[in-house]
């Protein structure tokens, strides 16, 4: 007898393109099928067949507070009692546009989206129609979302289904992106000698979180910086993880390495769909109606999606909650390397405040060619011993683990527990 998800699977295959609306959830990477969610509260998630999971995924970012949080949910429901959606300036843009400028050092200026992928899209427009260039660089292993010009040799889902590029992208775009390896300031230096005054733009995750979890060297990201000053191209921080996860201000607040535009998502919309991006006031006046540079959404900045990022992001403020949530992450890294001693493992494991990855691997990790030389298949067999034993970890080993506010010290001990049983799976 199949089980409820099972069914509700196959149902999905019929409707659905491979059953699932975006290709990681489909668990083809595990060799298996995923679960269909009933009920999301807290660290924990219920499948529709009642089993109960603690949760490290957080909706691939966003839940940073847990599932479901009360002071979210109200926000949601009071704002609704206004109406859901107006098409016409209302105050939350306001207040939400100023809390990213008080909090994100790079901004000045703010517009909304309705996703990561529409936000990197448009930096990188605005980016060109500024300048005046066409060519971008990006690197290896970032993921930027599913933009055409950035679908190349991008992370997580592009990788994990072995297709880095997409169908359907005309080679004449990718043409005009450079993909450069993660880490390596010759090939960047190299790339700026050979067209010294064709690149508009350079763009990445300041700590790649698609590809597993990749730290920048020290010093990287200021050459990034200072190189794309030399050259009067667009440095682009692509925050949309790392924004308001790592910091009130991400990782520009915590190196001081400031961007001239920053694309922002995940968090920032409290589950809702909303993507943002910002930078010099200079260049955002370009956008319309200021300037030449085209953008809209007739959702965008939508009250219901405003009303509950708001309220996150108050939420993490009124909680001290990057304080809480490095302490959970140390504790995490903690328990887990213990755990890793005790199954006589000697796996490089990463983690930077709420963020982790566990690579199966010995190796030092510093790109995404590193972390394809992990043990794929004991990740796999490690992925559904723990989920077995209500663990539910990411999918994928490309992918990183997210900690929220509502894990407490008895879900990361029980977790640990789990781990260090299945590290011997
Ligand atoms: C998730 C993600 C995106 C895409 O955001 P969507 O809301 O899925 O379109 C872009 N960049 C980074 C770094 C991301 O993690």
């Amino acid at each position: 007898m199949p089980n409820r998800s099972q069914t509700l699977f196959a149902a999905a295959k019929n409707v659905i393109p491979g059953g699932v609306n975006s290709p990681v959830r489909a668990f083809r990477n595990v060799d298996g099928e995923p679960f269909f969610v009933d009920h999301a509260e807290g660290c924990r998630i219920r499948d529709v067949d009642g089993k109960e999971m603690i949760d490290y995924v957080g909706t691939w970012g966003p839940a940073i507070l847990g599932h479901a949080p009360a002071a979210v949910r109200e926000a949601i429901v009071s704002t609704a009692q206004h109406g859901v959606s107006f098409g016409i300036p209302n105050p939350l843009e306001v207040e939400i546009a100023e809390k990213i400028v008080e909090w994100v050092p790079s901004v000045e200026k703010v517009r909304m989206v309705n996703s990561g992928t529409e936000a990197t899209m448009t930096a990188i427009r605005l980016a060109r129609g500024y300048t005046g260039r066409d060519l971008i660089i990006k690197f290896q292993g970032c993921y930027h979302g599913h933009v055409d010009s950035l679908l190349v040799s991008a992370g997580s889902g592009a990788l994990t289904h072995g297709k880095p590029d997409s169908a359907g992208i005309p080679k004449d775009f990718a043409a005009l992106t450079l993909s450069l390896p993660f880490n390596d300031e010759a090939a960047v230096r190299d790339a700026f000698l050979k067209y010294p005054d064709r690149i508009a733009a350079v763009i990445l995750e300041p700590i790649p979180a698609n590809a597993g979890l990749i730290f920048p060297r020290p010093g990287y990201l200021a050459f990034l910086r200072e190189i794309t000053r030399q050259h009067d191209s667009i440095l682009i921080f692509d925050e949309v993880m790392t924004g308001f996860r790592l910091a009130k201000g991400g990782v520009q607040e915590i190196t001081g390495v400031i961007p001239d535009l920053t694309a922002m998502g995940k968090v920032i919309g409290g589950g809702l769909p909303v993507g943002a991006f910002g930078g010099k006031a200079e260049i955002m006046n370009h956008l319309a109606p200021l300037g030449p540079v085209y953008q809209a959404g007739t959702l965008s900045g939508n009250p219901l999606a405003m009303a509950a990022g708001l309220a996150q992001l108050r939420e993490l403020e009124r909680l001290d909650g990057y304080r809480k949530l490095e302490a959970a992450g140390a504790q995490f890294e903690e328990t887990t390397r213990a755990a890793l001693k005790k199954a006589g493992k000697n796996y490089t494991l990463h983690r930077v405040g709420s963020m982790f990855c566990l690579f199966f691997t010995e190796a030092p990790i510093f790109s995404v060619e590193d972390v394809k030389k992990a043990d794929f298949a004991a990740f796999n067999r490690f992925f559904w011993a723990c989920l077995e034993r209500g663990v539910y970890f990411a999918p994928s080993q490309y992918e990183a683990g997210f900690i929220s506010l509502a894990h407490d010290e008895e879900a990361i001990a029980r977790t640990a527990e789990v781990v260090a049983e299945c590290l011997q799976a």
